[in-house]
């Protein structure tokens, strides 16, 4: 090959070098910040000449390695076009045709939307901006309204919850679903449905490290959603059975963290209505945070289309059980039942049927839970009868004087033991 062959060799695998970076930037740049029909086509035209460059680019670099190749070279640079060809035929197919929605429940992810889809139409947002695209044409994802579905990770009473991406801000999320027309009668499922909205509006206000984030609330065809801060850690609900019980300082901990979320909600007028260990995660590093603000009181009082009012009775307070007006202490009688579980591995009030649980709430005194956990202290064992007082003057008026109250026995426990290992 001679020297100006040479030069025109290298200055054509600069330019192809060149043209590759550009394409990756590019790339890279229109997932992170752009999205749109006319994007992915700039991008399909790139692709396309990408490959038609690297097409020419063959007959240098096999003069280098087959001097009389020129058959092998033919048949090489025409496969290229070919694909060259192909890349941009099917790819310019896409923005034709549309691909059809998956019919079947839309509670299994399969069923969602896929990006590919909702990749056609321009989709308003929650919130009333300008209409956003979904686009990313690379990935076929399962979504519900702008967020992407990864994977399930949990069902509840009322529906899944799903962890999820936020393709906008590039956050993950947990996003729980409601199908209201499923679980109530038609003319309450508008009212639920509402009473929904208004109560998340409120929540998503409430700004406390101890309560889990609303992100937004939405509605994809019939299923409603509640987007909220992807929580990395477990249920409380995990640590409530005989066998795999928590050290009691560790509850101490956790319960105090709760009593720190209640009395923040309280003082603006939110009542949970539904502290259950469910509804109380306990995150990698420690941190407490309970989930579900709001929504035992958009469901309260509505009859399911089972006519089975939804969730579970057993930590429900007295006052709870009468359908009498509820407030702070009636969340502190369901965090007692709470604190009772994790320090013994059971229920205080059982039963098979609602009827003996509500009598057991309202006049039974709970089993003594030393008789199940022993090394329940007296000062512990104090401030779970006065979280589960069946008397509401008796009971804890405030969730701090609760959590000042497990903080100081914590502290008492800490000290004791700093002492003995002296
Ligand atoms: P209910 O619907 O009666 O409140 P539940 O509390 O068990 O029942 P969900 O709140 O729907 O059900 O939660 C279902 C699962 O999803 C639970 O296992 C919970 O751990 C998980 N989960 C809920 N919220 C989040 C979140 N923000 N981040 C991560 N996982 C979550």
């Amino acid at each position: 090959m001679n020297n100006s062959m040479m030069d025109y060799l290298i200055a054509q695998l600069l330019i192809l070098v060149f043209y590759i970076i550009t394409l990756a930037v590019y790339n890279r740049a229109r997932k992170e910040y752009v999205g749109g029909k006319i994007a992915a086509a700039i991008n399909l035209i790139m692709i396309f000449l990408a490959i038609l460059l690297l097409s020419d680019f063959v007959d240098y670099f096999f003069i280098l390695i087959l001097p009389r190749g020129q058959d092998t070279i033919l048949i090489l640079k025409i496969i290229l076009r070919l694909i060259a060809a192909c890349v941009l035929f099917f790819g310019g197919l896409r923005f034709f045709v549309s691909k059809p929605a998956a019919a079947g429940p839309v509670h299994q992810p399969a069923s969602l939307k896929e990006v590919e889809v909702e990749s056609e139409r321009a989709v308003p947002e929650q919130n009333g901006d300008s209409p956003v695209e979904l686009e990313d044409v690379s990935r076929i994802m399962p979504t519900l309204g702008r967020y992407e579905i990864i994977e399930q990770i949990g069902r509840g009473a009322m529906g899944i919850v799903y962890k999820g991406r936020d393709p906008k801000l590039h956050r993950l999320t947990a996003i729980k679903t409601i199908r209201f027309i499923d679980e109530f009668d038609e003319d309450q499922a508008e009212k639920v449905k509402e009473q929904f909205y208004r109560e998340a509006e409120v929540v998503a206000k409430l700004s406390h490290s101890n309560i889990v984030t609303i992100y937004d609330v939405g509605e994809d065809l019939d299923l409603s959603y509640l987007a909220m801060e992807y929580l990395d850690g477990e249920g409380l609900d995990k640590y409530t059975k005989a066998g795999n019980l928590l050290p009691i300082r560790k509850c101490l901990d956790i319960i105090s963290q709760v009593c720190d979320a209640l009395e923040y909600a309280h003082k603006h007028d939110i009542v949970h209505r539904d502290i259950k260990p469910a509804n109380i995660m306990l995150l990698k590093d420690g941190l407490i945070k309970v989930t579900d603000f709001g929504i035992a009181r958009a469901v309260a009082g509505s009859k399911t289309r089972t006519g089975i009012i939804k969730g579970t009775p057993y930590y429900m307070s007295p006052e709870q059980t009468k359908g009498t007006k509820i407030a702070g202490p009636s969340d502190i009688f369901s965090l007692g039942v709470v604190f009772y579980q994790l320090l013994t591995g059971r229920l205080p009030f059982a039963g098979e049927s609602l009827a003996t649980i509500t009598y057991q709430i309202t006049t039974v005194d709970p089993e003594p839970p030393t008789k199940y956990n022993p090394k329940i202290n007296k000062a512990t064992l104090a401030i779970l009868n006065q979280a589960l007082e069946k008397s509401l003057e008796k009971r804890y008026q405030t969730a701090k004087q609760m959590g000042d109250h497990l903080r100081l026995v914590g502290q008492k426990l800490d000290d004791v033991r700093a002492r003995a290992s002296r």
